[in-house]
C-alpha cells in the first residue's frame, strides 16, 4: 500500500490528465461493455474497460453446443428492447439474425458494439487487486497500475466455477470448462446440478445417445415460478419433451449427491437417499459459480446469501465509489443474474457517477428509461412480475 503523499502527488501531478480515471470496469463482457456504453451516454468520457482476457472471452469459452436460452427479436422497432440487447436501440437479432445466439457469437456481438461505441477497452490485463486510499481506487493488473474516482466491478460468474460442495467434487469435471460435448468419450454419464447448465449438457449428451442420469437437491424441473431466475426457461422445457432427452434422461430431484470416488478406474457416486451409481466417465458438475465477486469483499459489505451488499444505486455501502454490475446484483430477493433483468441497472450506476462530477443527466435517464434501461423502483419485482 502507498503512503498517503505517494497517492497525494500522483493526484496532484495527474490532474486533467488521463492518468487519474473517473471510471474503470472490469470486465469486458456483456455487464462491463453494458455499462461502459450507458456511461458514454451519461457524458462520462475518462473512462476505461479492462478485461483479461478480449471483449466477450467468457462468452467464447462455453462449451460449443450451448445456446442462450433467451430469445432474440427484433422488437425495438415498437420499444421493445431485444430481450439480449445491452445497449439502447440495439438487437442481436436483428444484427446477427440468430434467436439463440451460441457464446462465440454473442461474444461477436460484443466486440462490434465495442468497435461501434469506440470503447476504450484494454485487453489482456487481469486486474490483481484493488485498494482504495483518500477515496481513490488504486487498480493493479499484471502490468498496469492506474487510478480512479469510481470502480464498476463487472469480471461476471462464468470464469469463476462452484467447485465444491461434497466430498470427491474435485474428480468432477464442471461444464464451464468443457470446450463442447461432442468430444466427450463415454456412454453414461452422472451430471450433478440440474438447472439451466447441467439441463443444457444432459440435453447435448442425449441427442448424442448417451444415457444420463441427473441429480439435484432440489427439483429444478418441477418447480412451477414465472420467474427464470427461479425455474427453467421455456427453451430448456421444450427441450426436455424431445423423445432423445425422455428417452435417455433419468431424473433425481431433491436427491443431493454426497460423495464421489473413483475406484479401480470407475466413479462411484452416492446420492442422499443411499443410492449408488458408478460411471466409466467422469461425472460433469453444473453446480453453479462462486462468481468474481469474491475477489473484492473486503471493498463490499456482505449480504447473508453471501452477494455483495449494495445500495439503491449498486454501490457499496462500505467504499463509496465502488459499484456493482452484472448477474450478482441482489436486492432484497430481487435477483438480477439474467442480461434483460442486468442491463436495466446499467444507467443506474451510470447516473450516479455522472451526477456525482456534476453532470447533468435527466435527459439521459429518460432515453433509458423510455427503453425500459433504467429500473429504479424494485417494488414491482417478483415471481409474477413481467417487468424483471
Ligand atoms: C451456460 C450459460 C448460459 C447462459 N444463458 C443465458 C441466456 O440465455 N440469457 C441471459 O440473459 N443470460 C444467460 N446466462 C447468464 C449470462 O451469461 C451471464 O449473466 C453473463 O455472462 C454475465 O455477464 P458479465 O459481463 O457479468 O460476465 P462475463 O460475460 O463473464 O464477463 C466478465 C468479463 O470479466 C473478465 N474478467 C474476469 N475477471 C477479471 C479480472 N480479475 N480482471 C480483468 N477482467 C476480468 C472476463 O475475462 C470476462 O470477459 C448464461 C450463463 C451460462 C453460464
Amino acid at each position: 500500500m502507498e503512503s498517503k503523499s505517494e497517492v497525494s502527488q500522483v493526484l496532484e501531478s495527474s490532474e486533467n490528465t488521463q492518468d487519474v480515471f473517473d471510471a474503470v470496469i472490469i470486465g469486458a463482457g456483456a455487464a462491463g461493455i453494458g455499462a461502459g456504453i450507458a456511461l458514454a451516454h451519461s457524458g462520462v468520457g475518462n473512462f476505461v474497460i479492462i478485461d483479461r482476457g478480449v471483449v466477450g472471452s467468457s462468452f467464447a469459452s462455453w462449451p460449443d453446443e450451448t445456446r442462450f436460452i433467451t430469445p432474440s427479436f427484433p422488437s425495438n422497432s415498437i420499444g421493445m428492447l431485444d430481450l439480449n440487447s445491452i445497449a439502447v436501440g440495439v438487437s442481436p437479432a436483428y444484427n446477427m439474425r440468430i434467436e439463440h445466439p451460441n457464446g462465440s457469437e454473442y461474444a461477436k456481438h460484443l466486440q462490434d458494439l465495442a468497435e461501434f461505441f469506440e470503447l476504450p477497452v484494454r485487453e489482456n490485463a487481469e486486474v490483481v487487486q484493488i485498494t482504495n486510499e483518500e477515496g481513490v481506487f488504486r487498480v493493479e493488473t499484471n502490468d498496469w497500475t492506474i487510478y480512479s474516482k469510481n470502480v464498476i466491478w463487472a469480471a461476471g460468474e462464468f470464469l469463476y466455477p462452484r467447485l465444491g460442495g461434497f466430498t470427491g467434487s474435485e474428480l468432477c469435471r464442471h461444464t464451464a470448462t468443457l470446450a463442447n460435448y461432442a468430444d466427450l468419450d463415454g456412454d453414461d454419464f452422472l451430471v450433478i446440478g440440474g438447472y439451466e447448465s447441467g439441463t443444457d449438457a444432459a440435453y447435448h449428451l442425449s441427442k448424442r445417445g448417451k444415457k444420463v442420469i441427473m441429480f439435484d437437491k432440489d427439483d429444478p424441473w418441477g418447480l412451477d415460478a414465472s420467474d427464470p431466475s427461479a425455474s427453467l426457461s421455456t427453451f430448456t422445457y421444450e427441450r426436455m419433451r424431445e423423445a432423445r432427452f425422455e428417452e435417455k434422461v433419468t431424473l433425481f430431484p431433491e436427491n443431493a449427491v454426497t460423495s464421489v470416488e473413483l475406484l479401480d478406474g470407475e466413479y462411484e457416486l452416492k446420492s442422499e437417499d443411499g443410492q449408488v451409481f458408478r460411471s466409466k466417465t467422469q461425472p460433469l458438475l453444473a453446480g453453479g459459480f462462486d462468481g468474481s465477486h469474491a475477489l473484492v469483499s473486503h471493498l463490499f459489505e456482505k449480504r447473508e446469501d453471501g452477494f455483495p451488499l449494495l445500495n439503491e444505486r449498486d454501490e457499496s455501502t462500505k467504499v463509496p465509489g465502488i459499484y456493482l454490475c452484472g448477474p450478482s446484483v441482489r436486492h432484497d430477493n430481487h435477483d438480477f443474474c439474467f442480461i434483460f433483468k442486468f442491463r436495466q441497472r446499467f444507467a443506474v450506476v451510470a447516473q450516479s457517477i455522472a451526477s456525482s462530477m456534476g453532470i447533468q443527466t435527466d435527459d439521459f435517464v429518460q432515453a433509458y428509461r423510455d427503453w425500459g434501461m433504467y429500473l429504479d423502483d424494485l417494488s414491482c419485482c417478483g415471481q409474477e412480475c413481467v417487468s424483471c
